[in-house]
């Protein structure tokens, strides 16, 4: 029997995925975090021509010089965040850029504040790094918009780092300037850093969103291919950061990764310059379907914030069988409590499935689940 090593020990598979490996085949998936999008056509073109150009070798360890300066474009347009290719990072999605930021910055005592309820790799790669975990509430009278105030009140002098999502899974709650703002200044008062999980920006309905790094030097801007250009099987993501933290994310990026794909960085490129219509596309066809399903979910008596991005509700059902139940009669979603304890008498659902099978799995709910 070979140990596992402690730090191992002290996490678990996710249970997200292990229910989707286990369930039917015929149920319609509201647990999935993925677009049901397609890549548009001219980011398969690029790919597929750069693998007919024999493009499959090494790329400098932070990625290919003309995809890092579309990146910097990107960042000054759209974010306000002035930075250089040499502070530009591509990475294997924003799941490896989150690692690097845990195994760069964290380590034993150090304290990271996340947002609870959050997505489920914050705490796995902060406890994996050997750090502590403290939980700021998102509260549901707040829409599950954390506000700095809650924040400054978990500062203490062992605090490292926070971990920023907005628009936020699971809740799809999209944070206020003032609140971005106020926790950028706290952390430059302080001295910590943010770990500024960027990666649903683009999946916003009738709202701005505000990149902390405007604000403060102390913070690194992850993002990803995955979720605007539904490209979540090509793995390709990229973060920046001042020079003083980029070379030190470098130093796990190398060593771990060397570089991202080739074929994957240039369907990044042609995503970053090509035409991006599909984007807006599928944004108005999400808003539809977030529409529909707070619609649906408030009238069946199940309190439903009308979440302004990502592509999750966050309903509160405290019926502790609700998910097995809907599981059941054929409608997955995932429990609330696994994104937290705050989660807690919540369930996450996914609208990243087609509007037919929504307003299905909505009927079902309403048939065979609330009044069954
Ligand atoms: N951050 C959040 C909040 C996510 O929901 C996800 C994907 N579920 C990721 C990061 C990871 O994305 P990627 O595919 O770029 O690794």
């Amino acid at each position: 029997m070979i140990n596992p090593a402690s730090r191992t020990k002290s996490i678990e598979l996710s249970q997200i995925r292990k229910m989707f490996e286990v369930t039917n085949p015929d149920a319609i998936n509201l647990g999935i975090g993925e677009p049901d999008f397609d890549v548009p056509q001219n980011i398969k073109d690029a790919m597929k021509q750069s693998i007919d150009e024999n493009d499959t070798h090494y790329t400098p360890n932070k990625g290919y010089i003309e995809l890092r300066e579309e990146i910097v474009k990107k960042f000054k347009n759209e974010n306000g965040i002035k930075t250089n290719p040499d502070n530009i990072i591509v990475t294997v999605g924003a799941s490896e850029a989150l690692y690097m930021c845990a195994q760069a910055f964290i380590e034993k005592r150090d304290e990271v504040i996340l947002p609870n309820p959050s997505f489920l790799s914050y705490e796995a790669c902060v406890k994996l790094a050997g750090g502590d975990i403290v939980p700021v509430d998102c509260k549901m009278e707040n829409d599950f918009k954390l506000q700095a105030s809650d924040v400054a009140d978990k500062i203490t002098k062992d605090t490292k780092a926070i971990i920023l999502n907005s628009p936020s899974n699971p809740t799809g709650a999209v944070m206020e300037k003032e609140d971005i703002k106020a926790i950028a200044d706290l952390s430059m008062d302080n001295d910590f850093l943010i770990i500024s999980d960027e990666i649903y920006e683009k999946i916003i309905y009738d709202k701005k969103h505000y990149s902390p790094a405007k604000y403060s030097d102390n913070v690194i801007t992850l993002n990803g291919f995955s979720k605007t250009y539904a490209m979540t099987g090509l793995r390709i993501g990229y973060l920046t950061a001042n020079e003083n933290l980029t070379e030190e994310l470098l130093k796990i990026h190398q060593y771990n990764i060397a570089c991202a794909s080739t074929t994957s960085q240039r369907g990044a490129y042609a995503a970053l310059t090509g035409p991006q219509d599909e984007v807006e596309k599928m944004v108005n066809e999400f808003k539809n379907r977030r529409n529909l399903i707070v619609s649906r979910l408030n009238e069946m008596g199940y309190e439903t914030v009308n979440a302004e991005g990502a592509f999750y509700v966050f309903p509160k059902i405290e019926d502790e069988d609700f998910v097995a139940k809907a599981a059941k009669e054929g409608v997955i979603t995932v429990p609330g409590a696994a994104f937290g304890s705050n989660g807690k008498g919540h369930v996450r659902m996914s609208y990243a499935n087609s509007y037919e099978n929504i307003e299905k799995a909505m009927d079902i709910l309403e048939e065979r689940v609330v009044n069954g």
